[in-house]
């Protein structure tokens, strides 16, 4: 199922253990793709005898729920997977993030954006094109970035609701040319623009996952972040935060994304291969680790 060429990074020569981290939001039951990611990162640490932390991105209060976050740590204990310290959950943080957006206000890099859905889709269909992201997405057009402050402060305090973007070309005019390091892509140069002014203050909710998961792995220390190659582009936002902010770079290795026989990409809503049904099923931890490419008995270095 795995496919053979991630992997486990080391430290380099006199550069402290790794301490890496599993971010799971618990919106669903964790399934072999998770367990693939959990146990790269939990071994990236263990080889080094450095320290795994496990955090719970539950800021999205609609879709998370507290028996996924239950079942969550209940699967890994069952394929051996322990974490190191508390458990640091998101929504207990909602202050530090405020803190953060209050910095980047007080810089002028970002602004308040009051589009809907459907008018981002409206204006791009005008428009007739759009620049798009690695993911083939439609990109913000842009539409509230240059609104007169006035405006934006009257719409405000008549309880419009809103989001605050990312002024991407502002930060990176302050910031210049960034890079960072990913184990297997090698240094790469920050390219935060091809993402667009993301989304840093959702409506909903006064944070968002790219503003979260780049303080969070600042505060605890984390020097290595493992996580799937979806996530890779990300890494060009989370970038340009940590340099308007002050935060430490760790280092990245996006790993492959395990696959089904159909080389389709496992998702939540497949339940078949939820850890949670397998066990059902009798299926034991080490059938788990044999299903994603790991046997008991492998030698971590050669995952
Ligand atoms: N919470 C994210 C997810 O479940 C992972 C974020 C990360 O590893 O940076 O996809």
């Amino acid at each position: 199922m795995i496919k053979g060429s991630d992997f486990l990074p080391l430290p380099g020569p006199g550069e402290p253990p790794h301490v890496t981290r599993f971010a799971p939001s618990p919106t669903g039951y964790l399934h072999l793709g998770h367990a693939y990611s959990a146990l790269f990162a939990f071994e990236a640490a263990r080889i080094t005898g450095g320290r795994f932390l496990l955090r719970i991105e539950d800021i999205d209060r609609q879709r998370c729920r507290p028996e996924f976050e239950q079942g969550i740590m209940e699967d890994l204990r069952w394929i051996g997977i322990t974490w190191d310290g508390p458990v640091r959950r998101q929504s207990e943080h909602i202050d530090t993030y405020r803190a953060a957006l209050d910095e980047l206000q007080r810089i002028g890099v970002i602004y308040p954006c009051f589009c809907s859905r459907k008018q981002i889709r409206i204006e791009i269909e005008q428009a007739g094109r759009a620049p798009h992201g690695p993911s083939g997405e439609a990109l913000y057009p842009g539409i509230c970035r240059h609104l007169d402050p006035a405006e934006s402060a009257w719409r405000i305090r008549n309880g419009e609701p809103y989001a605050l973007r990312l002024d991407v070309g502002k930060a990176l005019a302050l910031t210049g040319v960034l890079t960072w390091e990913d184990c297997r892509a090698g240094v790469v140069e920050a390219d935060p623009l091809s993402l667009g002014d993301v989304v840093l203050a959702r409506k909903d909710v006064p944070t968002s996952y790219h503003l979260a998961v780049t303080v969070d792995d600042h505060l605890q220390g984390v020097t290595l972040v493992t996580r799937g190659e979806d996530l890779f582009h990300a890494t060009h936002v989370h970038r340009l935060l940590q340099a308007l902010l002050g935060l430490r770079t760790p280092r990245y290795y996006h790993h492959n994304l395990i696959a089904d026989s159909s080389g389709q990409r496992l998702a939540k809503r497949n339940r078949a291969i939820t850890l949670r049904h397998l066990r059902d099923c009798r299926r034991t931890p080490d059938d788990i680790w044999r299903m994603i490419g790991l046997s008991a008995e492998t030698n971590p270095k050669a995952l």
